[in-house]
């Protein structure tokens, strides 16, 4: 991103489009997701995604996507959506032909040969697919549908259409052993992707999975295990060429996704869709409201707002105007957007950007200074301020201490 961090905290327009898509044919074990287990045939499908198509068309109306260089129709299961999720990318590209990257999110069982070719004629210009295990018995204990012959045959298929093509896999799952789980990243990386992203697997309360193991803190799942396994996955990724540029996501050079990169770098973005989650500067919150009178007046002092639609699948459907949703508010002061940027930005590889820290030094002082020296000190950072292994294993005490700046 090329403009500075005064700069982004004023863009009027978002610069990255999420429409979040929630259904799927079944849940899986350990999803807590905003996705639910739908019949095939439900009309509530297809009356939700002609919603989000009138939603964008509102949004582009406002100026609110004329800056919009990315989207990303995430789940739930977007490729469940089948001819829909065709018509979806279409008005996103009519709405925003700027856009460079198009990602779509697919699972294995519903992402045909058909609806690759009909994907890259609408323009997106990225698959991701949700693979989490090339092992059938793991794939079983975590509730997927898919086989791992499918899940092979379907990314080759993805890959083979010249879409760009990632895989997510899980690891830290029932029945997992380190061989396994080193069988998975060969076989998936095999394939050909220029991009994997790595998960360790949390066990979510109120999940079937959760259910099932109770109080009894499963051995597969321990955090040493999960260290293990995803320093097990670094190397093996960077083996076939693969960079780290972020805790859990690795790609080829080029093949970075500039989506979830917009996501860390401070950037304006809209979320559109049941639990998607947008943020928009001050500015771009006051085009919002030019369309949304019955939204909370932006406070004094603030200079971000953190939006989520709260808004049911059914309500969404039955939405007219962006008026029709309910939302989540949160208003940040241009002090608690920098300590925002900062937690974000330790994610990445490449660290926290000195033009960052030079913006966030003119609203935190000292303070900032002092907790930077002490992350390096207690080696959370290393001198270039970028996360060192210790800072990745325990990402949840660093962000928690840049977090703290906010206040
Ligand atoms: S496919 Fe993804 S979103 Fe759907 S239930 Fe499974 S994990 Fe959740």
């Amino acid at each position: 991103m090329a403009e500075s961090w005064d700069v982004r905290l004023h863009l009027p327009s978002a610069q990255a489009l999420y429409l979040h898509v929630p259904f799927c044919k079944r849940k899986c074990a350990y999803c807590d997701f905003a996705s639910w287990g739908t019949p095939c045939d439900d009309p509530l499908m297809g009356g939700y995604e002609r919603s989000l198509e009138r939603l964008v068309s509102e949004a582009r109306d406002l100026g609110l996507l004329d800056g919009c260089k990315t989207a990303y129709v995430g789940g739930g299961t977007p490729s469940y959506l089948g001819e829909g999720l065709v018509s979806l990318v279409s008005c996103v590209k009519g709405a925003a032909p700027q856009i460079r990257e198009l990602t779509c999110e697919a699972n294995p069982d519903s992402l045909s040969d058909a609806l690759l070719s009909w994907l890259v004629t609408a323009g997106a210009t990225r698959v991701s697919i949700g693979v989490q295990s090339l092992d059938d018995e793991e794939l079983a204990q975590l509730g997927r549908i898919h086989t791992a012959a499918q899940a092979c045959k379907r990314v080759a298929a993805a890959v083979a259409s010249g879409l760009d093509v990632s895989c997510d896999l899980m690891c830290a799952i029932p029945l997992q052993t380190r061989e396994s789980w080193e069988a998975t990243l060969e076989q998936a990386l095999s394939l050909g992707v220029g991009h994997v992203s790595v998960y360790p697997l949390v066990i979510e309360d109120g999940t079937a999975l959760a259910r099932r193991v109770g109080d009894s803190n499963p051995a597969w799942n321990d955090p040493d295990v999960q260290a293990e396994r995803m320093e097990q996955a670094r190397s093996i990724i960077e083996k076939h060429g693969l960079s780290r540029y972020e805790v859990a996501s690795y790609a080829l050079p080029g093949c970075q996704c500039r989506h979830n990169v917009a996501y860390w770098t401070g950037v304006p973005y809209l979320g559109l869709g049941t639990g998607a989650a947008s943020m928009l500067s001050a500015e771009g919150y006051l085009r919002l409201l030019e369309a949304c009178p019955h939204l909370e007046a932006l406070p004094q002092g603030k200079s971000r707002v953190r939006l989520t639609v709260t808004s049911s699948p059914v309500e969404l459907a039955d939405a007219r105007c962006l008026d029709d949703l309910a939302f989540d508010l949160e208003f940040l002061s241009e002090r608690e957007a920098a300590a925002e940027d900062l937690m974000l930005g330790a994610r990445l590889t490449a660290g926290l950007e000195p033009s960052l820290v030079n913006h966030a030094r003119k609203l935190i002082g000292e303070r900032l200074d002092a907790t930077l020296d002490d992350l390096v000190a207690d080696g959370y950072l290393d001198g270039a301020l970028r996360p060192t292994k210790r800072g990745w294993l325990l990402g949840n005490e660093l962000y928690g201490r840049l977090w703290d700046l906010a206040s």
